[in-house]
């Protein structure tokens, strides 16, 4: 299980979060929606404390993080905890300079000190699963977009983490890139991977999410299972927003 409790995140004297609680059960997929700087991507970024909040909890699987303003947590903690998650980004993020496959198995030779065959062997056993095996020699920059994304979901799945985060992964891509893209998560979500994505793809969250979470202004409004939140949102700043969506 991953939750998260009264996540409080300020830049500067701007609070961004302000105090947000969230539970993702194991093996389920949610799916955060609201507008642009409600503070999704924040909070992904607070997940796998690429920004670490001020103040709060993490709880992932048997670790728990308390943060107070002035006192961020031990380095030994904040690395275990990126241990356990991926992330997958908007625009793909892949090294340019390095081919599909080094894409993959850089990260795990470098931070999981994993021997250079069994990189490899990882690598392309993900490629296959993603449908990408015989791009394993090309480099990022010859593939459409929406193979740029599924080596990034390969390359986040390399160190088999126990949570996948996902920043808008389909916002970048045409409708029918972007099909390619949802059909890899949905297969992720049906072996059981715990996801948690911010995306205003509705076509992505119908499919692939167990529930919907709506912020608005950094706070936590509505949450409920797709078919219900996007047909019936009780607050009114939820149907106000899921109407732009439609
Ligand atoms: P969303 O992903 O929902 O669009 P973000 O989390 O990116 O929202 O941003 C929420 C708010 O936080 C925005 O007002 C944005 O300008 C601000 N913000 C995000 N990152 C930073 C940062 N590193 N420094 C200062 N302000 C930031
Ligand atoms: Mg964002």
């Amino acid at each position: 299980m991953i939750a998260l409790q009264k996540i409080e995140k300020r830049f500067g004297d701007t609070p961004i979060l302000r105090g947000i609680d969230l539970t993702v059960h194991e093996g389920k997929v949610t799916a955060l929606i609201g507008p642009s700087g409600s503070g999704k991507s924040t909070l992904l970024r607070c997940v796998n404390l690429l920004e670490i909040p001020q103040a709060g909890t993490l709880v992932l699987g048997d670790q728990r993080l308390d943060f107070r303003p002035g006192a961020p947590p031990p380095r030994r903690d904040v690395l275990a905890v990126r241990r356990q998650t991926g992330m997958v980004f908007q625009n793909f993020q892949l090294f340019p300079h390095r081919t599909v496959i080094e894409n993959i198995t850089e990260g795990l030779i470098t931070v999981g000190q994993w021997p250079k065959e069994a990189a490899r062997v990882r690598a392309l056993e993900l490629l296959e699963r993603v449908g990408l095996a015989h791009k394993a020699e090309a480099w990022p920059a010859s593939l459409s977009g929406g193979q740029q994304q599924r080596v990034a979901i390969a390359r986040a799945l390399a160190p088999s983490p126990r949570l996948l985060l996902c920043d808008e992964p389909t916002s970048a891509l045409d409708p029918e890139l972007a099909a390619e893209v949802v059909d890899v998560l949905a297969g992720l979500a049906r072996e059981g991977m715990t996801m948690l994505m911010a995306t205003h793809d509705l076509r992505l969250a119908r499919r692939v999410a167990d529930a919907v979470v709506f912020l608005d202004g950094g706070t936590f409004v509505e949450q409920g299972p797709p078919a219900e939140l996007f047909a019936r949102p009780t607050d009114p700043r939820t149907r106000r927003f899921v109407q732009t969506l439609l």
